[in-house]
């Protein structure tokens, strides 16, 4: 008799997703965490001044709420309550104006005003098939898709470049919206694939809005972990694991880690082949995060950016493209795109009254030490002005010492791998069941696996099943 049936490397969503699936299938499960706290890439913490609450990685979470498996959890049961604004996404331009997502296609289209009717005719196959759309997607490629007409369709779409889905839109307003949500990518926006990042973040936003988690990105960790423990897990904290030799006895161990750690902790026990696959799957670029400790709102030029807990802040396509293809070359144009996040408008347990809460981050090359503070800082305050008088303090990562917060995020990478269209298709790399290895005890349960990063559970989720089926 072994102590578990299963362990757990990581307690990231994935992770206590994964563990949360073999618990309620009756098996012994423990997690192994390395660090103090459990959450991985959802942890909330007071970053800047006592009082201001900091998501230290995620913050908004459509995909948690589109999630198939999240939404079988009885999470509201475990203390996680959902904060929307009015406005899903606001993202301001230079004339005063801004582009507005909100839950309904039909408001979003109607303030796009002459391209109104092309957003609408992009969107509506999708936003009116969304459950169907995200039972598709968020899942490793079915050979026999349960919904070929929208799935198809979506394909068509998605494959193409950001850029040029966007050609269908005239104004700068419908082609920054599109632009912003497609950014999310982390690829230049004239990448294959990219357009199928802004349409799924556009359908969730109409699907679900774009919500925040009462109390911190770590109430979804919280309920989750609560869950498990109801359901008989076991967590351990500061338990980090170097080599197969730290795995207590079990018979399954699913890694919610990049396939990079994978290679240096179970190389051993893996074919020497399948390494070198692992040790060729490719990291994206990295990120630099400044939050924010506010004597006051952000002070917004275009009013309806207070109604919205995300800002994508960057101006038009073009600069956004701009941005986004100069850190693939390793270069920095200065005028990053700034994904801005307002949570205390929402929610008021996160900072002292009167007071507020800033988060913000912005796309650099991969392993970038350089401080990007200031120049995030005036992209702010070019569609804020006085933003920076209301600066009390603030707290700031760049890509390397995010690698050292999370072990998963490497070089700064957050979305467990570059989103290039392979990887996109299939990652870690093409298989058939990407989540086993060829030891027959070995998982891999990341975002490193389909379908990809985000807060949403899916790959752990689909990473027990397979586990699942060898226990049984
Ligand atoms: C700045 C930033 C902003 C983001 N914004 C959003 C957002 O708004 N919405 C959204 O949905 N997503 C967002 N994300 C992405 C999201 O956080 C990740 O996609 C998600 O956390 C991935 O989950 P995971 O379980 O695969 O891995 P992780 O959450 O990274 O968890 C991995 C866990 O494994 C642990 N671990 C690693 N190696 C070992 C080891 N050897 N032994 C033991 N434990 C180990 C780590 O400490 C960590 O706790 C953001 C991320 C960052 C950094």
């Amino acid at each position: 008799m072994t102590e578990f049936d299963a362990t757990v490397v990581g307690s990231g969503p994935n992770g206590l997703a994964a563990a949360i699936v073999l618990a309620r299938a009756g098996r012994r499960v423990v997690v192994l965490e390395a660090k103090e706290t459990i959450g991985g890439g959802a942890r909330t913490e007071e970053l800047t001044l006592p009082g201001f609450q900091h998501d230290v990685c995620s913050a908004i979470h459509p995909m948690g709420l589109v999630s198939p498996f999240f939404q079988t959890l009885p999470l509201a049961e475990h203390g996680l309550v959902w904060r929307e604004s009015p406005y899903a996404i606001a993202h301001p331009l230079d004339d005063g104006s801004a582009a507005i997502l909100e839950l309904s296609l039909e408001k979003t289209a109607m303030r796009l005003g002459v391209d109104g009717g092309a957003y609408e005719r992009l969107m509506a196959p999708f936003a009116s098939n969304a459950e169907e759309l995200f039972d598709e997607i968020l899942r490793p490629i079915r050979l026999l898709p349960r919904h070929p007409l929208v799935l198809t369709r979506f394909g068509l779409a998605g494959i193409r470049s950001a850029l040029s889905v966007a050609k269908r839109f005239r104004t700068d307003a419908a082609r920054a919206l599109f632009g912003g949500c497609a950014a999310h990518s982390f690829l230049p926006l004239d990448a294959a694939g990219s357009a199928s990042f802004g349409l799924v973040l556009a359908v969730a936003g109409h699907a679900v809005g774009w919500p925040c988690a009462r109390g911190g990105s770590v109430a979804i960790i919280d309920a989750l972990a609560g869950y498990l423990r109801s359901l008989g897990g076991t967590i351990r904290t500061s338990n980090p694991v170097r080599s197969m030799k730290d795995i207590p006895p079990s018979r399954a161990v699913l890694f919610d880690v990049t396939p990079r750690q994978l290679a240096d902790i179970a190389g051993d026990a893996l074919p020497a082949s399948y390494v070198k696959r692992l040790r060729r799957f490719r990291y994206g670029p990295g990120v630099f995060k400044v939050d924010w400790a506010l004597d006051g709102p952000i002070p917004w030029r275009a009013p309806e950016c207070a109604r919205s807990a995300t800002v994508h802040v960057g101006g038009t396509i073009e600069e956004i493209a701009a941005h986004e293809a100069a850190i693939w070359k390793g270069r920095n144009d200065g005028k990053p795109f700034v994904l801005v996040a307002q949570q205390s408008l929402f929610d008021d347990t996160r900072a002292p009254a009167g007071k507020h809460t800033g988060w913000g981050y912005c796309h650099v090359p991969h392993g970038s030490t350089e401080d990007m503070t200031g120049i995030i800082e005036a992209q702010i305050e070019r569609f804020a002005p006085g933003f920076r008088d209301r600066i009390l303090a603030r707290y700031a990562r760049n890509s390397v010492q995010y690698e050292a917060y999370n072990a998963n995020m490497i070089g700064g990478d957050i979305a467990g791998g570059a989103n290039n269209l392979m990887q996109v298709l299939a990652r870690p790399f093409v298989q058939l069941d990407p989540y086993s290895t060829p030891n027959k005890r070995i998982y891999l349960a990341s975002s490193s696996t389909p379908p990809g990063g985000g807060v949403h559970g899916m790959c752990g989720y689909w990473s027990a099943q397979s586990a699942l089926r060898r226990l049984t």
